[in-house]
């Protein structure tokens, strides 16, 4: 139907005949002349169309925005004054002879033709409209462009692409399942995977020796601006490796992408202990470039009056931190109420502050309306441990140390990013030596990454200090978000049992949900680790876009549902039997 693509004729074809098929991008009446801007997924051409071609000028004038039609006509140079440089096709037009509507088309629900601001549910509600326009194909298609680096890098390096399967057993990730209910199995359900983990792992058992997918992972979370209830992990496991060579491999792989499609350079990433970045950043994913850093304070309050300070500072879970920000002083009172609205998201109570206006005459060269209740020493002493500068605005958290680190940590983000304190466009980093194991709300203990995370320790040491014991798992974070995170695994069916004991998983749960792992293991399992990055976050980042949903052809609104197909939808009693279901009646209150 078509010779050339439209974004692919340019100034080599003057005065050659093409072809071409797309959508009616403009239409503009030129006094006689009508001008069609034509586009497909290579861009833009400008078509003329004069009245001396009576039939073709006819239909040209007819046609409407986005009207698919099929043009032929011959290539020229644009009169001088007209030319374009901003568009790949802007030195030529084509004179248009011949037109074929192939199909036309209703008023489009929102203009394609420039940028208008559209609400998020119209754009998702009508996507393969949305996804004409020239930005999402560009997303789009860098997408494509990264998952065959992707490809072409782990396949240099011997990794095989494996499927695994999509109807499962639960494989736990800290999330909910979604289930899939068995017509043939009255009352089981299948789990859709949180992760290809257990499969990777026994692709390793099975010998393959390095095993890569690109794989679609569904985890039924509250969800937050950058989940999404199923996305994209490139999953990846080896054998016979240690952290050092898979954290390599992988640095390699993001290096190589940063570098070929960005022309950026990311440099050697630094490693940071778990327990560095929760101190100094309140995260266990540090956004490195903003220069701010969560300082204790408790060794000051201690012995206070003021509970609020002396209450976390000498309670063994509590922590008091100060986060100092150079050049705060001028933050208003109303914007400070804001930051105090932002931290009582994370659960904190108050924000408390203190202004450095002259620090040489000590605190009366400083405002705030807590230092009557810290006392005068006590304040200096802190400013002295922050190196407190005139111009400084300090903040404090004091409360359990978990509330503390969210609050503040979130806190010191949105201060970089709002007087935008940035020192570099790409802070990379590893975070490694993370904990096993960590309490939960109800006093027991969880995995930090999964169960199936190896140890730095013996199993007698681990049952001995499960709480202390710290895991061979490592994290890669870039600008503040986890791009992807793995670790050694467990090789050896006794430690894998004395983790699921720890965990307080009983014998007969771990035989009825990993029976199938605990076995493998005890037949000749090699020493494997792998990791997995999410996909979407990394085409977020790399292509500057604000939510993951920007990245992905189809996806689900922040409620987990798709508003142009309606999913998730009801099924008919029929359907349901079939299923075994019966669906309980709303009660009352419900519906
Ligand atoms: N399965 C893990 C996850 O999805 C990644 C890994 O450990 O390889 O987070």
């Amino acid at each position: 139907m078509r010779t050339h693509y439209c974004g692919d004729i340019n100034e080599t074809l003057i005065d050659q005949t093409v072809t071409f098929c797309g959508w009616v991008h403009r239409r503009r009446d030129h006094g006689g002349v009508i001008f069609l801007d034509v586009r497909d997924r290579e861009g833009l051409v400008q078509v003329v169309f004069d009245p001396d071609t009576v039939d073709a000028f006819n239909t040209a004038d007819s046609v409407r925005s986005e009207f698919v039609v099929q043009i032929t006509g011959r290539v020229r140079g644009r009169p001088e004054g007209t030319t374009n440089d901003n568009m790949k096709t802007g030195k030529i037009e084509v004179l248009g002879k011949e037109i074929n509507v192939v199909n036309k088309a209703a008023t489009p629900p929102f203009p394609l033709d420039g940028y208008t601001d559209v609400g998020e549910d119209i754009r998702l509600k009508y996507r393969y409209m949305d996804m004409r326009r020239p930005e999402m194909q560009e997303k789009l298609r860098f997408r494509s462009k990264v998952t065959s680096h992707v490809r072409r890098y782990l396949e240099d390096n011997g990794f095989l692409d494996i499927e695994t399967p999509i109807l499962t057993r639960a494989t736990p990730e800290g999330a909910r399942d979604y289930l899939v209910p068995s017509r043939t199995h009255e009352g089981s359900f299948f789990a859709l995977p949180q992760s290809p983990q257990l499969f990777k792992q026994l692709l390793m058992v099975s010998g393959f020796d390095r095993y890569y997918q690109i794989a679609k992972c569904f985890r039924d979370e509250d969800l937050r601006a950058d989940r999404q209830p199923e996305f994209t992990q490139i999953d990846i496991e080896a054998s016979f490796i240690d952290e050092e060579q898979i954290m390599a491999l992988t640095q390699g792989m993001i290096s190589e992408i940063f570098e070929k499609e960005l022309n950026v350079q990311l440099g050697e990433f630094p490693r940071m202990p778990y327990s560095e970045a929760m101190q100094k950043y309140g995260s266990d994913k540090p956004d490195l470039r903003i220069p701010l850093q969560l300082v204790d304070v408790a060794e000051f309050l201690q012995d206070i009056e003021f509970k609020v300070f002396a209450g976390p500072a000498k309670d063994p879970k509590g922590r008091v931190a100060a986060l100092r920000v150079p050049g705060g002083a001028e933050i208003s009172r109303k914007q400070i109420d804001d930051y105090t609205k932002f931290v009582g998201i994370y659960g904190a109570k108050g924000l408390a502050w203190i202004k450095v206006n002259e620090i040489e005459k000590g605190v009366e060269g400083l405002q705030s309306p807590i230092i009557k209740f810290i006392g005068d020493d006590n304040t200096m002493s802190i400013m002295n441990k922050l190196g407190a500068e005139n111009g400084d605005i300090i903040f404090f958290g004091a409360d359990k140390e978990v509330i503390v680190n969210e609050a503040l940590g979130a806190l010191r983000c949105k201060l970089g990013e709002d007087l935008n304190l940035y020192t570099c466009d790409w802070a990379p980093l590893w975070v490694v030596d993370f904990p096993m194991f960590e309490e939960t709300k109800d006093g027991g203990i969880t995995a930090i990454h999964h169960p199936f995370t190896a140890p730095s320790c013996s199993p007698e040491e681990l049952k001995a200090e499960p709480t202390t014991a710290l895991s061979r798992a490592y994290d890669m974070v870039l600008n503040g978000c986890e791009l992807g995170g793995g670790s050694i695994r467990i090789h050896e069916q006794s430690m894998q049992e004395t983790v699921f004991d720890v965990l307080g998983i009983s014998e007969e749960e771990q035989q009825e949900k990993f029976g199938f792992l605990l076995d493998a293991l005890k037949y000749g399992a090699p020493v494997h680790g792998g990791l997995a990055f999410g996909l979407d976050r990394l085409v977020m980042l790399l292509t500057g876009a604000n939510s993951i949903r920007e990245v992905i052809a189809f996806p689900k609104t922040q409620s987990a549902a798709c508003v142009m197909t309606e999913a998730p939808g009801q099924v008919g009693n029929a359907q349901l039997r079939e299923l075994h279901i019966k669906l309980r009646e709303k009660p009352k209150a419900e519906s």
